[in-house]
């Protein structure tokens, strides 16, 4: 199809994943017309679960954190109209949020700070002091994301405190914590896919308050439909199953993009709301800096995850309210190893949904890593069912037995890979380390003018730090001031 004036819009979004999409709702509620492009046939990204023997399988939402009324993400939610179309389930009715099952003691994560403090006090008698100066800073943090509009644009005393950028395994060291608090906190940096010995404070006490503030699970594929239709409302065009194959740029400016099919779309602002990395092959020859692309290139990214999913008989094995994790630590209270498992009810009476997520060793996937999705043969079938089989043996010693037990479904770092194009198959995207931490700084930003990114890997994964990026990223696209005056979050 040639370029037409029909497929001229003002903002043109590459990707439907919730950056892309939230992205997409605050522009066109801006009053601009926008065009998302999608390369798969249904729009969503890793929001969307997939649906084996009528039951629907959750890839990238588990849970959420602070979408109590009022609270941060909810604020963002609200501000984006999406809050009534989704239906959550208030985690922590009984008490627990999330049950961590180490070596040799269990921890229950309860919602709210002081009962989380009391149960830190309780479980480490020895870290007292250790646990004032780590809520100090907790709560600090959850102070500024309470105040969105600080967190958007945090003030000089935030970059100043050199405590929030250092790494956290370095702080709890030197302040003497016991190896079981360690393995604790260093908890929340294996939910953000960082070594707790990289992870900058700021950025776990950001992703733990945030759960702490309340957590959330939501169900099937309600919260992708939510961001789809909410777009649509509002005027914006989803083109689904169309990849982006080049950005067109002319004079260093964005000019649109041009998608497989042959359509043109022309924009002169153009969102990758994808992993920088999967942008810079759709840019022109010279049209970034060779150093743009190396600081892109050498960027260390989270690594990949095993997923498996079973159906078991709900009589048996009751839907639990809170995730359950088992981690193995190392002798200095490093996270080794973690397993995350949930059982929820699903769409089938009388069946319960398992789930089990792990990390990947890319190793025993090596053998597939040149082949795609619906292409790997019997042997990656096998493999990954004898994973998901290891796993299950593994699960039994926790919640016992499994009976009338059904393999449904599992997933590897390859099919992320394949599936929303994740270099690498990164579950989190760009690894947000201290190492990294300039090289991860304004990643929003591209010396080609009208061109932004959005998404995971530009401030912060999971549902509220992707939000927040696309906050911040329309921020820098309208400016401060405008966004000051129109965007309001209160
Ligand atoms: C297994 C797993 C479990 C997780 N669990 C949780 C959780 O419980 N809670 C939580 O808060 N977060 C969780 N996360 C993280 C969270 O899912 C992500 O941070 C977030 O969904 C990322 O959104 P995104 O828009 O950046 O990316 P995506 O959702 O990946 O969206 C990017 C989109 O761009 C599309 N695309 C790529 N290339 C092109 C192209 N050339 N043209 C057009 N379209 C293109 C892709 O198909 C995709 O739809 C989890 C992630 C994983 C992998």
């Amino acid at each position: 199809m040639k370029d037409s004036p029909d497929e001229a819009t003002d903002v043109v979004v590459i990707g439907s994943g919730i950056g892309g999409l939230t992205a997409a709702i605050i522009l066109l509620k801006l009053g601009c017309r926008v065009t998302v492009v999608e390369k798969n046939p249904l729009p969503g990204g890793l929001m969307r679960s997939y649906i084996r023997r009528g039951i629907a399988c959750p890839v990238g939402v588990h849970y959420v954190g602070s979408l109590g009324s009022g609270q941060p993400l909810r604020r963002m939610f609200d501000y984006l109209g999406v809050s009534s179309k989704i239906s959550l389930e208030h985690m922590g009715a009984n008490g627990i949020i999330d049950r961590y099952i180490f070596n040799d003691f269990t921890f229950e994560l309860p919602e709210g700070m002081d009962r989380f403090e009391e149960n830190l006090r309780l479980a480490f008698p020895q870290d007292q002091e250790q646990i004032t100066l780590i809520m100090k800073n907790l709560r600090d943090i959850a102070g500024q994301m309470d105040r969105l509009e600080a967190l958007l644009s945090p003030d000089r005393d935030f970059f100043l405190n050199e405590t929030f950028f250092a790494p956290l395994g370095d702080l709890l060291r030197k302040w003497n914590c016991s190896p079981g608090l360690y393995s604790l906190l260093g908890m929340t940096c294996s939910w953000i896919g960082i070594p707790m010995e990289e992870c900058p404070v700021y950025y776990h006490h950001m992703a733990l308050a945030s759960y702490l503030f309340s957590s959330w699970r939501c169900h099937g594929t309600e919260m992708a439909e939510a961001y789809v239709s909410r777009t649509e409302e509002l005027g914006g065009i989803i083109i689904a199953g169309d990849p982006v194959e080049k950005v067109l740029v002319h004079a260093k400016t964005a000019a649109g993009v041009a998608l497989k099919s042959g359509r043109h779309i022309r924009a002169s602002t153009v969102i990758g709301a994808i992993h920088p990395k999967t942008l810079l092959p759709l840019l022109p020859a010279g049209a970034v800096r060779p150093a743009y692309i190396d600081r892109i290139l050498q960027l260390q990214d989270t690594h990949g995850v095993f997923c498996a999913h079973f159906s078991v008989n709900a009589e048996d094995h009751k839907a639990v309210p809170h995730n359950i994790f088992k981690v193995e630590t190392d002798e200095t209270g490093g996270v080794a190893d973690v397993v995350f498992y949930q059982i929820r009810v699903s769409e089938q009476p009388g069946l319960n949904l398992f789930s089990m997520i792990t990390s990947i060793e890319p190793e025993d996937w090596r053998l597939w890593e040149n082949t795609r999705t619906g292409n790997r043969g019997r042997d990656y079938v096998e493999a990954k069912e004898k994973k998901a089989a290891a796993l299950l043996r593994g699960a039994a010693k926790i919640f016992g037995p499994f009976k009338n037990v059904k393999f449904l479904d599992a997933y590897t770092h390859l099919t992320l890979r394949d599936w929303v194009n994740t270099p690498g198959g990164s579950a989190y995207g760009v690894l947000r380390s201290t190492r990294q931490l300039t090289r991860t700084a304004l990643l929003n930003r591209t010396s080609i003018q009208g061109l932004h990114l959005a998404g995971q890997s530009v401030l912060a994964p999971g549902v509220f730090g992707t939000t927040l990026g696309s906050f911040h990223t329309v921020r820098h696209i309208i400016g401060p001031d405008r966004f000051g005056k129109e965007v309001l979050l209160s």
